[in-house]
């Protein structure tokens, strides 16, 4: 397997950076998650524009123009001869002195990394994952802005701890008004009466690229999306619940804290949209 390391491609066994990288002291980078549908790379330009804006918020310099970043993804794709694979690309300040200010750091690390997929079990897709609220909040929007995908996801690491201590799929996280935010790496939609609702990303959630992709295929589709705050009450009471995510797709929510959502199946809206978004996923992306 051919990582790409800051420049050049290095066998996996090799890809290693500096124990100085503030990447790895601090958390001080962003990343992105991408996949690919039979060699498509699936909304390459959404997700380098996330990762060039999430970088500009943290004054972090990508040593690269979008277009070549974009060539150097794809040949990481094709160096590994993957059709359907998960991309990450990590940019992280770089190293320098143990010090936080990253004025040390001279170089910021580039690193891009595509194996196969490891795709949810297709079970899972028909019984839908269950989902406990957590005691860990989201962190507020105006500490660090939920827009920007940083390498700092210690508070998602803990709620996805606590879903496991609950013994379910996934964490439902809320911001400090108690408002539903997102899942620990997807992003959340209920339906009720038929009108499609998730949380504005200002509450404290990554705006989704599959979100965003969901709620442009459900209005193609005819449905009406609201971007609204709600609270676990109305997840407990919709009719559907799902999650989007790269990895995830869409997938849907069938147990909130103990309570059955709908009739404890995956409801018709999401299987409507999970099988619409299968059918672009092929199509609409970056050969
Ligand atoms: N929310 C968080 C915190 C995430 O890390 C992710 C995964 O990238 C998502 C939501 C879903 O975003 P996307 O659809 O762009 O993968």
């Amino acid at each position: 397997q051919w990582i790409y390391l800051g420049g050049e491609f290095v066998n996996k066994n090799e890809a290693v950076v500096s124990v100085y990288d503030h990447g790895f002291l601090y958390g001080d980078g962003v990343f992105e998650g991408i996949r690919t549908y039979e060699g498509n790379i699936f909304k390459l330009d959404e997700h380098l524009d996330r990762l060039y804006d999430s970088a500009k918020s943290i004054m972090l310099h990508i040593p690269y123009e979008k277009e070549e970043l974009e060539a150097i993804i794809a040949e990481t794709v094709r160096k590994n001869k993957l059709e359907t694979a998960y991309i990450r690309v990590v940019v992280s300040r770089g190293a320098g002195n143990l010090g936080l200010d990253p004025a040390s750091c001279s170089n910021p690390r580039v690193v891009v990394i595509a194996e196969a997929l490891a795709l949810f079990p297709k079970e899972l897709y028909e019984r839908g994952v269950r989902l406990a609220s957590v005691s860990s909040r989201r962190n507020r929007p105006d500490v660090l802005p939920p827009q920007v995908k940083s390498l700092n996801y210690l508070n998602n690491i803990l709620v996805k701890m606590e879903a496991n201590q609950a013994g379910v799929d996934e964490a439902l996280m809320l911001n400090d008004q108690g408002y539903v935010t997102e899942g620990s790496a997807d992003n959340i939609f209920i339906v009720k009466k038929g009108i499609i609702y998730t949380p504005p990303t200002y509450l404290g959630a990554l705006e989704g690229i599959t979100r965003n992709a969901i709620m442009d295929l459900a209005e193609e589709k005819g449905y009406t999306v609201k971007e609204q705050p709600f609270t676990r009450h109305d997840v407990y009471v919709a009719d559907e619940v799902f999650l989007t995510g790269t990895a995830a797709e869409v997938i849907a929510v069938v147990e909130v804290d103990q309570r059955k959502v709908g009739d404890g199946s995956p409801g018709v809206v999401t299987n409507h949209l999970l099988s619409e978004f299968r059918k672009v996923t092929t199509t609409d992306g970056y050969k």
